[in-house]
């Protein structure tokens, strides 16, 4: 599945292409918006009623996002879209910031283009074919899984009630997240 989002979305934009889904974002003409879900079938996600009302007009397919939390929006996103879990997997992510696919790439061929003390704590390794920028799974990643996993708390929640007691890269780009 594909999107194209808002611009009041920038932020779930970025976590979906961590999760491996091609997103456009930043087009701020409304008719641009339903243009490029029409020719790239890819799925309107908007906070703008109205634009849903004219998306459904026009006979495509859009998800209206009522919650301005990150964490709301990607679980009301999974809901809509009838997953009881979303899956991480590095392998799949594509680049938060272009939306380019990520290659892994082996920590011999990076020794100029990242800091020593990376090198030698890490050993995945990731480049955006489209923007060149190198990721790797640093504390951000760690911080991005926990939201995840918390996102997929949510859902199970919603699906079948709470708990009972008793059952009881690339750093730099992540870090705006
Ligand atoms: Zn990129």
């Amino acid at each position: 599945m594909r999107f194209v989002t808002d611009v009041m979305l920038g932020r779930l934009s970025r976590w979906l292409r961590l999760l491996g889904f091609d997103t456009t974002s930043g087009l701020r003409d409304d008719l641009r918006l339903l243009q490029t879900a029409a020719a790239e079938g890819r799925t309107l996600l908007t906070r703008d009623r109205a634009l849903i009302e004219q998306a459904e007009r026009m006979g495509i397919t859009c998800i209206y996002i009522s919650s301005s939390q990150l964490q709301d929006q990607i679980v009301e996103l999974f809901e809509s879209l009838g997953s009881s879990s979303i899956d991480l997997d590095p392998a799949k992510s594509r680049c938060p910031m272009c939306n380019g696919e990520l290659k892994a790439v082996p920590r011999e061929q990076l020794p100029d283009q990242v800091p020593e003390k990376v090198l030698r704590y890490h050993s995945e390794f990731y480049v955006c074919a489209a923007c060149g920028k190198i990721y790797w799974m640093g504390r951000h990643w760690e911080n991005i899984e926990k939201k995840i996993s918390d996102a997929n708390a949510m859902i199970k929640e919603k699906h079948v009630g709470p708990a009972r007691p008793s059952s009881t890269g690339h750093d730099d780009a992540t870090r705006d997240l």
